[in-house]
């Protein structure tokens, strides 16, 4: 039994950035993690972060607006102008923290312009953005004495009269069970990449958190809202970041043609995710991509800027593909990358179970609506994994002691045993595997109401299935098998959320962008879904959208 003031569940941006605020706070803050913090999905970001600086002639109102009408329209506006406004100065503080962000020659803080916007306010790390900033902000937790619970595996939240009050875990070390309890928990366990086939995510991202706030009571907001990004490398669907386009990158058709001119007449290939990877998808489906995929052309930029400036997008396309980027455009196309529903939040992280807060991708404030502006994920971890904490550390000093009950460890127990004995069965990886097919088939670029009942029933087969997944490994050591079978039904929660979501949602919007109903409908739609899991099953409902200054318009390009 281990106890702490504040747990966070998450060793990304989100959670680390709530763990520096809680351990500065002067807090007993511990997070647990299923691996090493900095191994993270975090990690993974290249691009950058957004922040629009005063004193580059930009502002917060740009941000916003560029926000919103890249949200089209779903976005709160309360929440984006906390994020607009606090932008500036969470980098800044970053930088001071210790990160070494890429300069311009005349040593100001480097920008590249990303899609969406109109201003260059993408703040980088050479090409390894999200790495910098997590080793800086892990190493600034260890500093102020963080305590991580690293490569353990939590199978459930703690709750008592209604609270949530601590987490149960896997040490995957040793294969045992602990219940660590503290007075608030924040959950910041990533994405839910792995809902789909092919993702840009890592296989760690299973919508764990998600699905343990959904158990809770805490309800997912806009789930049907995924992002496919534009450019993700054929055959692999590894992400060919979005500076690319960035620094000059133009998209052709199999005729050599740059059709964004098309599409977007005004931002070309910069404009906002979902309208690029519709224009790409739409030019393959016509018969003018190449085996599925259209070109991504760097061959203008020459050969010193695409190795000084894009470096690790050379590397990725001579390793996978044996080209040659200042020689060969390279074949892309849309790929599953980003969830922008979540758990639904308030501006300060609060979910609607008490007790439990939210922040970073897992999270719904809602900032990114129905489609997220490149280099803005970055930002909303950072912004509110810092508010959630702040919160919690004045939560916590209301909550008088800890939960002394031992009753869910020992269902966990139960229940991981069960799926130990089962003698035989299907592999977890298989069903998976067939499940996230067909939500990509189901759910994708372009959807429609049959595409998606055909998503909702592989679900429903994956969920009747799992009662007969078996873990062949029977060890306690590192059992990577029994933690792919944990997060198998975690995966399967946030494809029902998925599917529930989407089902509901009649019209078209941002990334939701339906065949059968093409018109967005601000009169019955401009709301959110809401979807809760309840012991009757699923119920969908929805709650208003918060406009403040910005009345939603037609979004053009
Ligand atoms: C390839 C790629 C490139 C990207 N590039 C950019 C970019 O340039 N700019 C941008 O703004 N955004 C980018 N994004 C999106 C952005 O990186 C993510 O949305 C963001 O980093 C998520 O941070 P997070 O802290 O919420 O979660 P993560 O970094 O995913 O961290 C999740 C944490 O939760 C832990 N966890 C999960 N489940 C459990 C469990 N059951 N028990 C214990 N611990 C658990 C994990 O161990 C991990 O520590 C990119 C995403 C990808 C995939």
């Amino acid at each position: 039994m281990y106890e702490h003031d504040l747990l966070i569940i998450g060793a990304g941006l989100a959670g680390l950035r709530a763990a520096v605020e809680g351990v500065r706070g002067g807090a007993d803050v511990a997070v647990v993690t299923k691996v090493h913090p900095v191994r993270s999905h975090s990690n993974a970001a290249q691009g950058g972060i957004n922040a629009p600086l005063t004193d580059r002639g930009d502002d917060w109102e740009s941000h916003a607006l560029d926000t919103i009408k890249g949200s089209d329209y779903l976005a709160d506006q309360d929440a984006v102008e906390i994020m607009s406004r606090e932008a500036g100065e969470a980098v800044i503080e970053l930088e001071h923290m210790g990160v070494i962000f890429s300069r311009d020659d005349e040593g100001r803080l480097g920008t590249r312009r990303f899609g969406g916007q109109k201003v260059a306010r993408t703040f980088f790390v050479g090409a390894i953005t999200g790495s910098a900033l997590l080793h800086v902000l892990y190493e600034q937790a260890i500093k102020y004495g963080l305590r991580v619970y690293e490569e353990w595996f939590v199978t459930s939240l703690i709750e008592e009269d209604g609270v949530v009050r601590g987490a149960v875990a896997l040490d995957l070390r040793t294969g045992e069970l602990h219940t660590i309890r503290a007075k608030a928990v924040i959950i910041a366990a990533g994405g839910a990449g792995r809902v789909f086939e092919p993702s840009t995510n890592a296989i760690i991202c299973t919508g764990d958190g998600l699905a343990l706030a959904w158990r809770a009571g805490a309800p997912m907001m806009d789930m049907e809202m995924v992002q496919y990004h534009p450019t993700t490398l054929a055959r692999t669907g590894i992400l060919m970041s979005e500076a690319a386009r960035g620094e000059g990158a133009y998209l052709l058709n199999k005729q050599g043609d740059r059709f964004m001119e098309t599409y977007a007449p005004e931002y070309l290939e910069l404009a906002s995710r979902d309208v690029v990877s519709r224009s790409e998808q739409t030019e393959i489906n016509e018969g003018r991509g190449i085996d599925g995929n259209v070109l991504l052309d760097l061959r203008h930029l020459g050969r010193s800027f695409i190795e000084e400036r894009l470096g690790y997008l050379q590397e990725v396309a001579v390793e996978f593909l044996g080209m040659d980027l200042a020689n060969d455009p390279v074949p892309i196309r849309p790929g599953m990358h980003y969830i922008m529903g979540g758990i639904k939040t308030d501006v300060n992280g609060r979910t609607e179970a008490p007790g439990l807060y939210a922040a970073g991708e897992c999270a719904n404030v809602s900032v990114h609506g129905a489609n997220r502006l490149g280099a803005n994920s970055l930002l909303d971890t950072v912004v509110f994994g810092r508010r959630a904490a702040r919160h919690a550390l004045e939560y916590i000093k209301s909550v008088n002691g800890t939960s002394r009950d031992e009753s869910q460890l020992e269902a966990d127990k139960a229940r991981l045993q069960a799926l130990l004995d089962r003698p035989q069965g299907i592999r977890s990886a298989a069903l998976r595997r067939e499940m996230a097919e067909a939500m990509t088939e189901g759910i994708g670029v372009f959807r429609d109401q049959a595409s998606m009942e055909r998503a909702e029933t592989a679900v429903r087969r994956a969920r009747d299935q799992f009662a007969n997944v078996s873990v062949q490994d029977k060890g306690k050591t590192f059992n990577m098998d029994l933690m792919f079978a944990l997060e198998l039904d975690y995966v399967i929660d946030c494809a029902e959320a998925i599917c529930a979501g989407a089902l509901a949602r009649k019209e078209s919007r941002g990334a939701h962008y339906r065949t059968d109903i093409t018109q967005r409908d601000d009169e019955n739609w401009l709301k959110h879904t809401l979807v809760y899991k309840t012991d009757e099953g699923l119920r969908v409902d929805t709650s208003p959208v918060a406009i403040t200054k910005w009345e939603p318009v037609k979004r053009v390009y």
